[in-house]
């Protein structure tokens, strides 16, 4: 799956000295049938390996990072701006009722979803919402919303099968103004397959209704298929956003590119279950991370780039990967500049499990990083250069200057042992060195 291979794809690059067109031409295959396998469509593969492609070579005129981080970093930053750089919240700002209309064939979760939506708007922005179904050709269709709506508390205007589509959409909507509704979710009929008629029905809907909002609802295991789909609701209509459902089965996450970039609409909404509380804003980043497979690792880069003295920490990643001059003064510079990053907790949430385990076996908590601070603190400069030296009388003098026992002198020196192991273990990689020293 994708995952798999964009960390085959770190996992062979880590070594090498930097991207060359040749290395990336591999990498970019792989990326290439990781997009294909997840479901993306080819001329939206195409595209995108072109854009990482051309962003990958300019990484290298900068040429300071490890290859497979930056072309992590550079797949990463094209997947979340292919896919919109922030949330689109729903608009709103319409005289009330502020009308949307859910579109998309059936099965797609637009029943399902209008419930949804009602229940969200209800509880997180105080809206009273009223329900309708136009779904006149499935004899279960409107009982299923109707139900729906009970089970949530939500109001619903009832509609039946005998009547035109576009007559009960407006009695709704008449309904709502003088009931004084905020909101009305005009739920639709969809077919199993795109065709005239039913385009034709929605348009009509969509001419009486006015909808401030129009949502192109998409099943996300529809992978291949929801690009023709997004494609042909994209033309009959003006879309203002998508709702991407069933995210919690084994889609493969390329539906979201795929529809993102065929309609050119903002993904707003992803169902993530069936329950009525499965609804949630979508939000890019996170999902081209999920599809990454990285854990934070990469807002982990970005935050370290924020906070950390850059001229500084370059000198300090230098020696951590000669592995040679690495002594107590980078160790409290090092501790200052984790604080800043949020502490060791908040640092290692981010880290992959396997590092994540690995900095948790040297057992540095936060008590004792600001115990450590205290400690370096008490010392002298040449102390904190050569800690094989300081012997006994020294600790004494440097426990009594800190408030602490000699007990916890030798704890900060094992811990700082401990430490440089640790710093060995990534900075051979160049992992944490990168890290600390930041992302370009
Ligand atoms: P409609 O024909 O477009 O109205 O689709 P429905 O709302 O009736 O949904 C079709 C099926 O998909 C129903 O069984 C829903 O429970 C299910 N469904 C909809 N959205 C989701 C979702 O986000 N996750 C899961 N697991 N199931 C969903
Ligand atoms: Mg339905």
């Amino acid at each position: 799956n994708l995952t798999q291979r964009l960390s085959g794809i770190v996992k062979n690059l880590r070594g090498q000295a930097r991207l060359t067109e040749s290395n990336i031409q591999d990498a970019l295959r792989e990326v290439r049938l990781a997009l294909l396998e997840a479901d993306v469509a080819l001329p939206v593969v195409k595209e995108f390996i072109a854009k990482v492609k051309d962003a990958a070579l300019g990484q290298e005129v900068i040429g300071n990072l490890q290859p497979g981080q930056a072309l992590i970093g550079v797949v990463n930053r094209e997947l979340t701006k292919l896919m919109g750089e922030h949330n689109d919240a729903l608009n709103l700002a319409a005289v009330p009722p502020a009308v949307i209309l859910m579109a998309g064939l059936q099965g797609a979760g637009k029943t399902t979803s209008s419930g949804k939506l009602a229940k969200l708007l209800r509880e997180q922005n105080k809206k009273k919402v009223l329900l309708v179904s136009c779904d006149v050709y499935r004899p279960a269709a409107i009982e299923q919303l109707r139900m729906l709506a009970q089970q949530l508390d939500v109001d619903f205007f009832p509609s039946d099968a005998s009547q035109k589509p576009q007559d009960i959409a407006l009695a709704a909507h008449d309904f709502a103004k003088k009931h004084h509704h905020d909101v009305l979710i005009v739920d639709t009929a969809g077919r199993l397959a795109v065709d005239e008629a039913m385009m034709a029905e929605i348009k009509d809907l969509h001419a009486a209704l006015k909808p401030i909002e129009t949502l192109f609802v998409v099943d996300a295991m529809t992978g291949q298929d929801a690009v023709n789909t997004a494609k042909a609701f994209g033309d009959a209509l003006p879309l203002t956003g998508v709702i991407l459902t069933k995210l919690d089965g084994d889609a493969r996450g390329g539906a979201a590119l795929s529809v993102r970039q065929v309609t050119g609409k903002p993904i707003k909404f992803v169902g993530v279950s069936e329950k009525p509380n499965g609804l949630e804003a979508f939000h890019p980043e996170r999902m081209a991370q999920r599809i990454l497979g990285m854990g934070d690792v990469l807002s982990l880069l970005e935050e370290a780039q924020r906070n950390v003295d850059h001229a500084a920490a370059e000198k300090l990643a230098k020696k951590m990967h000669s592995g040679k001059g690495f002594d107590l003064n980078d160790f409290k510079m090092q501790i200052v500049q984790m604080k800043k990053m949020g502490g060791m907790s908040a640092l290692m949430d981010k880290l992959p499990a396997q590092l994540s385990q690995a900095a948790a076996n040297a057992k540095v908590d936060e008590r004792q990083i600001n115990r450590t601070e205290g400690i370096i603190n008490s010392m002298t400069p040449f102390e904190r250069a050569h800690p094989e030296l300081i012997k006994a009388s020294r600790k004494r003098r440097i426990a009594a200057g800190a408030g602490v026992q000699v007990m916890h002198v030798n704890q900060l020196l094992n811990q700082f042992e401990q430490s440089q192991k640790m710093m060995k273990m990534f900075s051979g990689k160049g992992a944490m060195a990168k890290m600390m020293k930041g992302m370009a």
